[in-house]
C-alpha cells in the first residue's frame, strides 16, 4: 500500500504567558492512499492540534516544535506559509465541526465555492460557476443551480456542512482532514453526512482523516484507527483489531462508554472518571496513570514503550511488558 502522508515524532506546543503546554507529545502515524483513517480521542488529547500542524493552522501561540510531516515524500514542516497557501484546499483539504465558522456571512455560498475554485485552478467565472453547481450536486444539494445564490444563513446546519464539503473538495485534493465534521449535527443528519463521506471516499477515492470522539462514528467509517490521549498515541490498529482486542486501559474504557447497538436494555454508559492531563504540567509517566484501572508503580514513574502486537496494532502500555503482572480483565494479544 502507498503512503500518503507520513507523520514523524511530531511534537507541538502552545507557548502561554503561564509556559509551555505540550499538546502534541511524539506522534508518529502513517496515512494509507485511499483509506479512511479515524483519529479518536477526548478533548484536549491532541488530534486536532495533530492536524492543525499537518495543515500549518495552528492557531497562535502554537509551534511545531520537531517532528516531520512527510505528504507525498515532501516535508510539510519545512514550507513557506506561501507554498502552504497552494497545498491547502488544493491537495489538502480541512472541513471542520462548525461550518459557519469557515463560512462568510456576507458571500453566497457559490461566490465562496468561485472563489475558492479560482484561487486554484486556471478557468473563467462560467466555469467556475458550472463545477461550483457540480459540487453542490455531488453531496446531495437539490436545485444547486439555484441554491448557490443563497448565503450561508439560507442554509441548514446539515447542508452547511455539505457545502462546506462540496468546497472542500472542488479542487479535487487527495487529503480531506475532518475535524468532528458531524459532532455538531442531530443524528439523522450525522448519518447521512457519514455516508456522504463514505460514498465520497468510494466515488473519489479521496484519503480522509475522520477526527472524532465518538468511537460510534469510527465503527460506521473507518478502516484504521489511532486513539489519542494526552498528546499521545495510545493504541493504533485496524476498527476489527481495536474493537475486538483492544490492547491499551484507554481504548478499553472508550469502548465501554459507546452504547451497544445490539443491546434492548438500555444499558447505562460508563464515561471514563477523571480527567485528562494537565499538559502544562504532562506526567513523567504514562499520560494515563491518573484514570487507569491497571495503573501500577512504574506507570508513575516511565512513559510506556509501544509494543507491536501484529503488524497493524501498537499499544503503548507498560501491561505489555513480557514482566507485567497478569490481569484478569486485560486479555493479552487479544483473541
Ligand atoms: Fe494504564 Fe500503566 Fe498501561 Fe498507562 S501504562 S495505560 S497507566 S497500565
Ligand atoms: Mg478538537
Amino acid at each position: 500500500q502507498e503512503k500518503l502522508l507520513e507523520v514523524r515524532n511530531l511534537k507541538t506546543s502552545f507557548f502561554t504567558h503561564l509556559g509551555e503546554v505540550q499538546s502534541v507529545r511524539d506522534v508518529s502515524f502513517d496515512l494509507y492512499k485511499g483509506e479512511v483513517l479515524g483519529v479518536v480521542g477526548e478533548s484536549g488529547s491532541g488530534k486536532s492540534v495533530t492536524c492543525s500542524s499537518v495543515m500549518h493552522l495552528l492557531s497562535e501561540p502554537g509551534k511545531i516544535k520537531e517532528g516531520t510531516v512527510l505528504f507525498k515524500g515532501d516535508d510539510l514542516v519545512k514550507k513557506s506559509e506561501k507554498e502552504m497557501r497552494r497545498i491547502q484546499g488544493n491537495e489538502i483539504s480541512m472541513i471542520f465541526q462548525d461550518p459557519m465558522s469557515a463560512l462568510n456571512p456576507v458571500y453566497t455560498i457559490g461566490n465562496q465555492m468561485m472563489e475558492v475554485i479560482r484561487t486554484h485552478k486556471k478557468i473563467n467565472h462560467k466555469e467556475a460557476e458550472k463545477l461550483a453547481i457540480e459540487m453542490l450536486r455531488l453531496v446531495g444539494i437539490p436545485s444547486p443551480e439555484e441554491r448557490i445564490h443563497n448565503y450561508p444563513h439560507e442554509f441548514s446546519g446539515g447542508m452547511r456542512q455539505r457545502a462546506m464539503i462540496a468546497m472542500a473538495l472542488s479542487c479535487d485534493p487527495e487529503l480531506l482532514i475532518a475535524d468532528e465534521p458531524t459532532t455538531a449535527l442531530d443524528v439523522t443528519i450525522q448519518a447521512q453526512i457519514l455516508d456522504l463521506m463514505k460514498d465520497i471516499r468510494e466515488r473519489l477515492n479521496t484519503s480522509i482523516i475522520f477526527i472524532t470522539h465518538d468511537l460510534g462514528v469510527i465503527a460506521q467509517l473507518c478502516t484504521r484507527v489511532i486513539v489519542m490521549y494526552g498528546g499521545m498515541i495510545m493504541e493504533e490498529g485496524t476498527v476489527e483489531e481495536l474493537f475486538h482486542s483492544p490492547q491499551n486501559p484507554y481504548t478499553m474504557g472508550l469502548l465501554n462508554s459507546v452504547p451497544n447497538p445490539d443491546s434492548v436494555t438500555k444499558e447505562r454508559l460508563e464515561p471514563i472518571p477523571g480527567s485528562p492531563p494537565d499538559l502544562l504540567h504532562p506526567p513523567k509517566g504514562c499520560p494515563f496513570c491518573k484514570r487507569c484501572p491497571y495503573a501500577m508503580n512504574k506507570c508513575l514513574e516511565e512513559l510506556p514503550a509501544v509494543y507491536t502486537l501484529s503488524p497493524t496494532q501498537k499499544s503503548r502500555c507498560h501491561m505489555l511488558h513480557p514482566e507485567a503482572p497478569a490481569h484478569p480483565a486485560f486479555q493479552k494479544g487479544g483473541k
